[in-house]
């Protein structure tokens, strides 16, 4: 449920529908807006309660109901689009914000050329996966923590803030010592104990969209985030599981204008997993930025016949550098830049 304050409430008629959710055993959860304060009622019983409950409160001008499942991620709860920071860099602003590196942190030579290449040509953010969820238990798992201290060295080097994906509940505060951005993989989208965890924690987020999942499960696992306080959640579609083969999976583009209408949070678009082949990358990042993502996340490698993940989909360094500047021209043309 949601409650609309009116304008110029007092913070006692904020306290009344508080004290009345909690009466009821209800949660609530504010969003104090430049000129609206939204208060979301939550809890598993709302629909047994009447809205008049709080309707006839002081102050309150309406009361709805979200009938969708998630609420903390609904443009009802905020309807300013949300901003996530990160050392310097906002999400969801004007700006179109390119994460870029390899799929695994491999060494440190291979870290340092490739925050160079991808700092030169535009990125503003670095990824690389020091704990890589692999398909079979016989894959390269990552360096783990030798490969997060090889992110944060690379970090200082390049004052570039970095994003590294976390697998593991046990792992979330290492990787959060380390890491500006912390990523849930599309496997792990429902791994709700994970997601609590790094809601506890604060830090920003990059949720990935399970390849199995709805828009509305996403959201709602976003929700999770949410919950626990952490408003610095950023979301990623990479591709979800359709009847085609010919790539590795089917970029759902239409989930951009969707997540725009439903939600306040951030959006960026990884071509890179949704392709698994970097001759298909180009056409899917240039797509995703015309249909209103906030930003990319793009597997580059220094040497993707080398890499030891995921090169088929990696961009050389200059196939990166062009298609930079490509992306340059998209945004502009939709009233964006990078
Ligand atoms: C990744 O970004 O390296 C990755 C494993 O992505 P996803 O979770 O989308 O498969
Ligand atoms: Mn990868």
């Amino acid at each position: 449920m949601i409650v609309e304050m009116r304008k110029g409430v007092t913070a006692e008629e904020i306290d009344v529908v508080k004290q009345r959710a909690k009466s009821l055993g209800l949660g609530v959860q504010l969003n104090l807006g430049t000129d609206k304060v939204v208060i979301a009622i939550l809890g598993g019983n709302t629909g047994q309660i009447a809205t008049d409950i709080f309707a006839v409160l002081p102050g309150v001008e309406s009361v709805s109901r979200i009938m969708k499942p998630y609420k903390l991620a609904s443009r009802e709860f905020r309807s300013q689009d949300s901003i996530v920071s990160v050392g310097g860099v906002e999400v969801g602003g004007r700006k179109v914000v390119v994460m870029a590196g390899p799929c695994a942190v491999e060494s440190e030579g291979q870290m340092i050329e490739s925050a160079r290449i991808v700092k030169e040509a535009g990125a503003v953010i670095l990824r690389g996966g020091a704990y890589k969820p692999r398909t079979s238990p016989f894959a390269f798992q990552g360096l783990q923590k030798a490969g997060l201290e090889l992110l944060a060295k690379v970090r200082d080097q390049f004052k570039m803030p970095v994003v590294t994906e976390v697998v593991d509940t046990h792992d979330v505060q290492l990787v959060s010592k380390y890491a500006d951005i912390l990523q849930v993989g599309a496997r792990n989208m429902q791994n709700f104990t994970l997601l609590s965890e790094i809601g506890m924690k604060g830090c920003p987020v990059v949720l990935k969209r399970g390849f199995s999942a709805t828009i509305a499960e996403w959201l709602t696992a976003a929700d999770y985030l949410l919950a626990e306080g952490n408003h610095q959640v950023i979301l990623c579609e990479r591709g979800i599981r359709t009847f085609e083969t010919t790539a590795r999976f089917s970029l759902d583009i239409t989930a951009i204008p969707v997540i725009k209408k439903s939600s306040h949070l951030p959006v960026i678009v990884d071509p890179s997993h949704a392709a698994g082949h970097f001759a298909l990358v180009p056409a899917i990042a240039r797509a995703a930025i015309a249909a209103g993502a906030d930003g990319l996340l793009i597997e580059v490698h220094p040497n993707p016949k080398e890499a030891l993940v995921d090169g088929l989909q990696s961009l050389s360094p200059s196939d990166f550098t062009r298609l930079m500047k490509e992306l340059r021209q998209v945004a502009e043309s939709v009233g964006r830049s990078i």
